[in-house]
């Protein structure tokens, strides 16, 4: 058995979303729900700070960080929702959940730097993979995960930090965020064409440093599996990080409406602990997951337990 934590907090739950989107919080009740079953029980639970400022600026503008950030306190003007892009939209339990969502990941850096926890899985809502420095989109405007890879940097200390991201979307904001930084590796695997239309197999970061594997509408777990044993892997135990963060998307789910993979929890488990070998032997198994995408209740909830069930080693 692994030393596994869960970083969540409640707040997560209060970033509100207009009737019919899909990024709504029983999405996090749901995982949250399947991750009290006694398989689970060892798991050490850890309620999320708030991300300090200082750790956002690593990678939002300041500028931009205050605004999404009060935004909906400054000109909500006792609207319920303030759009930002047709898809993205402040409540006002959004500031909260944000600032929870981020520190759940540098908490989870914390925890695991300082041998309290061999991996963690941060449980949170909004996601984050979309936003880029100045950009919400995509349900997404802080990059928990950039975030917690520059606090793992500039706070202890690792030169070399990787995000592999298996959400079914390409995350285009971690990497507009890593790609000119050789100490900073991304690789994603997604369905392509997909939203938001980043991450051609061609885009390669400054230093071969990105790596994007891309799936054809009704892949499978082969074509997974595939993609991680000939791209992914290799070039991460290439780089050989000091830190491995993942971005945990379950939307490449069989029964996700958000896409056409054909993905099982299975296929999310093996991959979570394809990415624990290459971890093992190159940065001591420390890994941080968070949560993104997962739009069918179910099989989010599903999935995201056989992920953690898979950190924990079980
Ligand atoms: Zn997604």
């Amino acid at each position: 058995m692994m030393d596994t934590l869960l970083v969540t907090h409640a707040a997560c739950l209060g970033h509100e979303v207009p009737l019919g989107h899909p990024e709504e919080p029983g999405r996090l009740r749901a995982v949250l729900r399947a991750l009290e079953a006694e398989d689970f029980q060892y798991l050490q639970r850890l309620e999320a700070p708030r991300a300090s400022m200082e750790a956002i600026a690593r990678v939002h503008q300041p500028v931009y960080a205050e605004w999404i950030l009060e935004r909906m306190a400054r000109e909500g003007g006792g609207r319920r929702f303030l759009a930002i892009d047709p898809d993205t939209a402040l409540s006002a339990g959004s500031r909260e959940a944000m600032l929870r969502a981020a520190g759940a990941v540098t908490a989870a850096v914390d925890e695991i730097a300082q041998g309290r926890a061999q991996n963690a899985f941060c449980a949170v809502r909004p996601p984050g993979h979309h936003a880029e420095r100045m950009t919400a989109m995509g349900f997404c405007f802080l990059n928990n995960v950039a975030i917690g890879a520059a606090h793992a940097r500039a706070v202890h200390g690792a030169g070399r930090v990787a995000v592999v991201d298996f959400d079914v979307h390409h995350g285009n904001g971690t990497q507009s965020l890593f790609e000119d930084d050789p100490a900073f590796f991304y690789a994603s695997t997604h369905q392509w064409p997909l939203y938001p239309g980043t991450g051609r197999p061609g885009e390669r970061g400054a230093a071969g440093n990105v790596v994007n594997a891309v799936l054809a509408p009704g892949a499978g777990g082969a074509e997974l599996r595939a993609a991680f044993e000939s791209e992914v892997l290799p070039a991460l135990d290439e780089f050989a990080p000091d830190f491995l963060f993942i971005s945990a998307g379950f939307d490449g789910h069989a029964a996700d409406p958000m896409a056409q993979l054909e993905l099982g929890e299975e296929d999310f488990a093996w991959a979570t602990r394809a990415l624990m070998e290459v971890a093992g032997r190159r940065c001591g198994g420390r890994i941080v997951s968070a949560l993104e995408g997962g739009y069918d209740l179910s099989a989010l909830a599903r999935s995201a337990a056989a992920h953690v069930r898979a950190l924990m080693g079980a």
